[in-house]
């Protein structure tokens, strides 16, 4: 069955490179008789940046800037569509099975889209107790997930050496076991904490068994934005720093961005080639997620903290799918050195979620078993496993369960797999490229 399937998506996938593209002649992709679809591209003024993404050229800012302008979403989402299929032509489609554990909502920050945090005299204040981590993790491998996502708000009071214990429990009780933790906002409130250089901070975690690190707290990686929607909060270039030395160490981490609010395109471009950038210097970044904010149903204004500063984000309206869909296609296009792009189902529900697909990502993201950060801000979606399997089914891919560093963990079912060649890896690119 898949293979029929697949056979339709080859010449699907192949529609860029054969009608609108000739990588081999160099010749006018479009030649002197033009479709009506054809035409409409070429007027687009977009053609030729999306033919050199396509061919695997880098894009400029000025070029990116003219994608996110432009409202081809069809054509920007064919390109994106295109070099999704040239990085992974494996018939595959990837899912995570983890958790999202968040120890504790008490927050030195004021992030003006987040309902989850709360000042640390608040009565609603939590810290998760061992017994209820443990209860969770075991909860999660017996539903057949590897990891938790493991994150909280920026915690006053507790030392760094409650981290590295919680660290070190976790994998004496769960050898195996991997803990995506601690954002860079987190990481580099740690080293306030503790006093220690970043560096230290981060060999110390990484020894007590911290295995990667998640993209939080990225938002737009612009010090502008970042000044006017967040206090207390990690700028820019310490948000890069957190991922730089956590590379260097050999670790892997994801990058976000978290779009739709008081950004400008063009600091959407600032913030991919910041990322890009990064990318290239080290090569650590697994993966790239990207999702509109998600307005709070009321401003989390918490007394005196929040008077008179910040915005309002309740009264942002919220990013259709157009804008997450073209947002994400361009993101594949511009990030030439990132081999993943997750689709966030998470907040744009079953439906986009699944079409992201087809407009740049290769992934499905996580099962998400738990998600109190979105759940708090009101919009959050819940598919169950067989739902995302299915999702990825229906369009012509074989779903396949992967790690956080997409290396495959089922079992392959097909001959051809990476797996069964002896790599059990997917494609991730571990090395600068352009
Ligand atoms: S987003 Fe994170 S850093 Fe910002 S207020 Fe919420 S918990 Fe704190």
């Amino acid at each position: 069955m898949w293979k029929r399937n697949r056979r339709q998506h080859d010449l699907v996938g192949r529609w860029w490179f054969q009608r609108s593209f000739s990588v081999k002649t160099k010749r006018s992709p479009f030649g002197s008789r033009l479709t009506g679809v054809e035409r409409r591209i070429r007027l687009s003024g977009i053609a030729h940046i999306l033919d050199k993404a396509v061919a695997g050229e880098r894009l400029s800012g000025d070029e990116g800037l003219r994608l996110l302008e432009s409202h081809d979403l069809a054509a920007i989402g064919a390109a994106a569509d295109a070099v999704t299929r040239r990085l992974h032509p494996e018939p595959y489609r990837t899912y995570n099975i983890d958790r999202n554990v968040n120890y504790s909502n008490a927050c030195t920050a004021v992030c003006d889209f987040c309902a989850f945090y709360r000042p640390v005299d608040h009565p609603d204040v939590y810290v998760l107790s061992r017994e209820v981590l443990f209860e969770k993790i075991e909860e999660t491998i017996a539903l057949g997930g590897d990891q938790i996502l493991l994150q909280g708000g920026l915690h006053p009071k507790l030392p760094l050496e409650w981290y590295e214990e919680l660290l070190s429990d976790v994998r004496t009780r769960f050898p195996g076991f991997n803990v995506h933790g601690f954002s860079p906002p987190e990481l580099y409130h740690f080293t306030k904490i503790s006093g220690l250089p970043l560096r230290t901070v981060l060999q110390r975690l990484k020894d007590a068994g911290l295995g990667s690190l998640p993209g939080g707290g990225g938002e737009i990686l612009v010090d502008r934005v970042r000044k006017l929607i967040t206090r207390g909060k990690v700028l820019t270039d310490d948000w890069l720093n957190v991922n730089r030395v956590w590379h260097e160490l050999g670790g892997r981490s994801s990058a976000t961005m978290m779009f739709g609010h008081v950004e400008t395109l063009a600091e959407r471009i600032e913030h991919l080639e910041r990322l890009r950038q990064l990318q290239d210097e080290t090569g650590g970044f697994t993966a790239y997620i990207c999702w509109t904010m998600q307005p709070p149903n009321e401003p989390p204004w918490f007394g005196k903290h929040r008077e008179g500063v910040g915005v309002d984000m309740s009264k942002l309206p919220p990013a259709g799918a157009f804008e997450y869909l073209k947002t994400q296609a361009v993101s594949r296009l511009y990030l030439d050195n990132f081999a993943n792009i997750q689709s966030s189902w998470v907040t744009q529900g079953e439906k986009i979620g699944q079409m992201a697909l087809m407009f740049g990502a290769n992934d499905m993201g996580s099962l998400m078993i738990e998600e109190n950060v979105v759940a708090e801000a009101g919009t959050v979606y819940h598919l169950s496993l067989e739902t995302i399997r299915r999702c990825i089914r229906e369009t012509g891919f074989e779903p396949r369960q992967r790690n956080v560093f997409y290396e495959y963990v089922d079992k392959g079912k097909s001959a051809g797999c990476a797996a069964e060649a002896g790599g059990n890896a997917l494609p991730v690119l571990n090395s600068p490229v352009g």
